[in-house]
């Protein structure tokens, strides 16, 4: 990196956001940057945000952190996937995994041939227990994946749950330690240079104006920067996700601390429960113009498990993004850029994506515009991509017993996903993507998990002679059964797991 300019960056924020970034750019840019962050504890950080997608180990591995550390700061526990209750129909469940169907071999994905079979009548179980993934989290079973792509425990990943309070003051231990400033104050003015519109510098509360090259907005929803200063206009995505408020109560853990995340279907909305080694996140997404606060409040506190640590905390927010995360020398990251809720646990993952996009495009200097154009494609690529997703789960539903759901099953929805649908529903097929979050497995989860069973199957799948195929879908779904068996249970697991950070 010898000889390229540094530049000074200033970051806007110190919730997961800010110094996620501040940890990253510190660790992944040395010299080619100053880190300078500005945070207000009289405003504070969100607070929620602990359930989160296998991309992260991704992350903390690349910031030099040992897992086990890592876990035992944040009170954290494994995630195999998210659990969907009541979604398709009151009373199903299912699993959406972090890992295959099948043994992930060969050309042609196994639910093909789960379906051939279905289709013929024979009585075959249904497709999550062909999932590793699954059949951990449903034994409540934990164990790293193998190394040895052969055994069926390679099949799968897995991610974290933490304290969203936690997160953020590990990082910034990292951060610090690597160099980055920390200004505790609020800004209440952004300098623009009357020429090119950039930002140059933020003044804040007692005074003092820091100046900058380049400036990340971790603001929040507020997105002081990006919003307020640059009058970025916000794309509204409320028609398709209606859900624009959550209620949040954390509770003592009375059941099992499950290696997954559940996501439970209310009536205006969904509640999560995400198990951590000390309590369990609870909460409820719902839409404001089917319920009320103080119903979806009441509604919550009765569904909770365990007893209450705090009252319930009410949660704000706007589906969609801004139509820029950067505009100018201004990126935005986190809340700031925009927001879909939390029903896959993406919004950390596109902190990540925000920041990796960044490292990968990052300029020499306040000219940026082809760094600046990149990287929104990209990133509007992951919002688009997640948003369909999430739309799917609704939408995809047979209930009929709430106004909510009424409105979510009849809504017409992006052209993208009518068509992803489509495709699914002729002939088991899943729209390829070569990047992005949710590759083939989670989309199928979702299909078949919320009643959309193929018509058809790749024709390849009728090549095997039936009777074999049937003894060999056997075969496989006892050695999965077997094999879990033999992993050790979650909690122990994370018990020896992170005693080796405190031996170590
Ligand atoms: C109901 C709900 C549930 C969620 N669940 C999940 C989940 O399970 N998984 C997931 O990945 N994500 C989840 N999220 C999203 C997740 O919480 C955020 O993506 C994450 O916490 C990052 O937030 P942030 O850092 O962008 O913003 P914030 O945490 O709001 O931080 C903003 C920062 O900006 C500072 N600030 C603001 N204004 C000023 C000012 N004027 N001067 C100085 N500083 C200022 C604040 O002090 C704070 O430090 C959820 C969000 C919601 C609303």
């Amino acid at each position: 990196m010898a000889g390229r300019p540094s530049l000074r960056v200033v970051i806007v924020g110190g919730g997961t956001s800010g110094w996620m970034a501040a940890a990253a750019l510190a660790r992944l840019l040395p010299g080619r940057c100053s880190l300078h962050l500005i945070e207000s504890e009289a405003i504070g950080v969100i607070g929620v945000g602990e359930a989160t997608l296998p991309h992260i180990r991704g992350f903390v591995e690349r910031l030099g952190i040992r897992e086990a550390d890592f876990m035992a700061w944040t009170r954290g526990t494994f995630k195999l996937g998210i659990e969907f209750r009541d979604w398709g129909k009151i009373g199903d469940s299912y699993v959406h995994p972090f890992g295959t169907f099948g043994r992930g071999k060969g050309d042609v994905d196994f639910h093909h041939y789960w379906t051939r079979l279905r289709r013929a009548g024979v009585a075959v179980p249904p497709l999550e227990h062909f999932s590793y993934a699954c059949m951990l989290a449903r034994g409540n079973r934990f164990d790293l994946p193998a190394t040895d792509p052969d055994k069926l425990a390679s099949t799968y990943g897995y991610a974290y749950q933490f304290d969203a309070l936690l997160f953020a003051p590990y990082l910034r231990r990292i951060a610090e330690g690597l160099g980055a400033r920390r200004t505790e104050g609020k800004v209440v003015e952004v300098l623009r240079d009357g020429a090119s519109g950039n930002i140059t510098a933020v003044r804040l509360e007692d005074g003092q104006a820091i100046q900058g090259d380049l400036f990340i907005d971790c603001s929040g929803f507020r997105s002081l920067l990006l919003g307020e200063a640059l009058a970025e206009p916000f794309e509204d995505w409320n028609h398709w996700l209606p859900a624009d408020r959550a209620v949040a109560m954390p509770c003592r853990t009375e059941t099992a601390v499950t290696p997954y995340t559940s996501a439970i279907a209310m009536p205006a909305g969904w509640r999560w429960r995400i198990p951590l080694q000390h309590r369990t996140g609870n909460g409820y997404v719902y839409a404001s113009a089917f319920t009320t606060d103080e119903d979806a409040a009441r509604a919550l506190t009765g569904a909770v498990e365990g007893a209450p640590l705090a009252d319930p905390r009410p949660l704000r927010f706007r589906a969609g993004r801004r139509r820029r995360s950067w505009a100018h020398n201004c990126v935005a990251i986190g809340l700031a850029s925009g927001f879909l809720e939390p029903l896959e646990s993406t919004s950390i993952y596109l902190v990540q994506q925000a920041i990796t996009a960044l490292i990968e495009l990052f300029p020499d200097s306040a000219k940026c515009a082809i760094e600046r154009d990149e990287f929104n494609r990209l990133i509007d690529m992951e919002y688009d991509r997640i948003r369909d997703f999430l739309i799917l789960h609704y939408h995809a539903t047979t209930r009929t017993d709430t106004d909510f759901w009424n409105y979510v099953r009849t809504m017409t929805v992006p052209d993208s996903l009518a068509e992803k649908i489509e495709l699914f529903r002729r002939a088991g097929r899943v729209v390829k993507y070569r990047e992005g979050v949710f590759l083939d497995a989670s989309w199928i989860a979702v299909y078949i998990g919320q009643g959309i069973e193929p018509e058809g199957y790749d024709p390849r799948a009728d090549l095997p002679d039936a009777t074999m195929l049937t003894r060999s879908m056997q075969a496989l779904h006892g050695e999965i059964a077997a094999t879990v068996a033999q992993v050790p249970e979650h909690l122990h697991y994370i018990d020896r797991y992170c005693a080796m950070a405190a031996a170590a």
